[in-house]
């Protein structure tokens, strides 16, 4: 038995889903263990061009089990509507390829909305939120208000559980918020529209994950965002609600006693950071605008153009460790030919100091860059399929990062094709 994890190792959009797109080959099954419809990895293959947001990256192979695990945010409405997206362009969607774990809490319909509202009455100070409902619904599940998937084959306990939670919601939405009631019928609506159509590949996931284990099966976890969007260890409160650090994986996934072997960290080879909150190596003006144009850096979920910055070695370093990380994947190396120097940053200057430690998350804001040049290779590189092949200021790039955080580079990809990769 080998189990691998794919992991983001900085703030998310690093390209995981193509790394998992690319090693389901060698996996037989793909758990997503947490996150919701949030995300969006993007995966290009012989079947299309995809942007996933909640099914797992392994739904294009043949033969792979793609689990949504109990950690996940399971929006009914928005995984209908993408399983439907999906299944349109050919893809089969079976309960044999697809299995939604039982334990998997709903995200329920007030759960968008309340990340509106919240959103709306923080006003300047927001958090930068997708309002998809991610951090009300981790909220509700941690307060025990909200409802499972396997609570489906109990129509009746469902309705009765469904109630009293409303009947909750709606204080908070009319009393707090001044909003509009939530109905029964709306409930009842949505549970016939949604819930009842993922109904059938509902299960006991950590009985599929056991006898895989058992059959000598191999596990693949695939993680969503980024180890700085971690909600313990990451860039708080500016991280997402939910663990998606490798260590997760085991409990989101239905198979708590899971060991992981293998965990690749996915490295983009500059920096990227949707939405608020600090970002030390970020670069504004036209250099900025270069770089986001030529790595087309607009969120995969909401278009949104994404801050760019320097290669960060002090938050990848720490973005590693805190991943457990094996080995790397640098992405995205070809998005970088048309510098002539790149930027990278070595350090921070935190409270007067030079350090490489990447600091408590209060202190980010005062933090500034060490910022060190490399050579630019200025040169196309996205048609290189060797190691050797790669021009020697690209290779050194590569080799300089590894050195720094101490984590070997396995594959470095330089298109977002399957096949545009080195693999080392
Ligand atoms: P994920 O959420 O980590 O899977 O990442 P996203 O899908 O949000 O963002 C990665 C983006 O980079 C997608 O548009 C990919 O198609 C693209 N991409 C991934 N790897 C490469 C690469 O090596 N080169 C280029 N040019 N684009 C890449």
């Amino acid at each position: 038995m080998s189990n691998c994890a794919i992991v983001g190792i900085n703030w998310g959009d690093e390209g995981k889903g193509r790394m998992v797109d690319l090693l389901t080959e060698d996996y037989d099954v793909v758990v997503r263990y947490q996150g919701g419809g949030n995300a969006g990895h993007t995966v290009i293959n012989d079947k299309g061009n995809f942007a996933l947001h909640l099914l797992p990256s392994g739904i294009f192979r043949d033969g792979v089990v793609n689990i949504l695990g109990n950690g996940v945010a399971l929006d009914p409405q928005n995984l209908w509507n993408e399983m439907q997206d999906v299944m349109s362009k050919g893809v089969a969607l079976t309960p044999e390829n697809l299995k939604i774990s039982d334990r998997a809490s709903l995200l329920l319909p007030w759960h968008r909305e309340m990340d509106e509202l919240e959103e709306q009455r923080l006003a300047d100070k927001k958090y930068g939120s997708t309002k998809q409902g991610i951090a009300p619904f981790y909220s509700d599940k941690y307060q025990k208000k909200t409802v499972l998937a396997g609570e489906l084959f109990y129509p009746d306990k469902l309705k009765e559980h469904l109630t009293g939670l409303l009947e909750w919601k709606n204080l908070i939405l009319t009393g707090v918020y001044g909003a509009k009631r939530i109905t029964e019928n709306e409930i009842n609506e949505w549970i016939d529209t949604y819930c009842e159509k993922i109904k059938p590949f509902v299960c006991d996931t950590g009985e599929v994950l056991k006898n895989a284990s058992m059959n000598g099966k191999k596990i693949l976890f695939e993680a969503q965002l980024g180890s700085l969007r971690d909600l313990d260890y990451g860039i708080y409160p500016y991280t997402t609600s939910s663990n998606t650090i490798a260590a997760y994986a085991p409990i989101g996934s239905g198979f708590p006693g899971a060991k992981i072997d293998r965990v690749l960290g996915v490295v983009k080879a500059y920096s990227t950071c949707v939405g608020e909150g600090p970002f030390v190596s970020e670069m504004f003006g036209d250099e900025a605008e270069e770089l986001r144009k030529a790595g087309n850096e607009y969120g995969a979920k909401t278009g949104r153009p994404r801050r760019v910055g320097a290669m960060d070695l002090v938050a990848t370093a720490y973005g590693i460790e805190v991943q457990a990380a094996t080995e790397i994947a640098l992405t995205k190396l070809d998005v970088l030919s048309f510098m002539e120097k790149i930027p990278v940053c070595t350090h921070y200057i935190t409270d007067g100091k030079q350090v490489d430690r990447f600091p408590f998350p209060a202190a980010l804001d005062e933090s500034t860059p060490v910022i060190e040049y490399k050579d630019g290779w200025m040169e196309d590189i996205s048609k290189v399929r060797k190691w050797e092949d790669l021009p020697k200021n690209a290779q050194d790039y590569v080799l300089y990062i590894e050195n720094v955080v101490g984590c070997p580079i396995k594959y470095v990809s330089v298109g977002p094709e399957r096949e545009s990769i080195i693999i080392r």
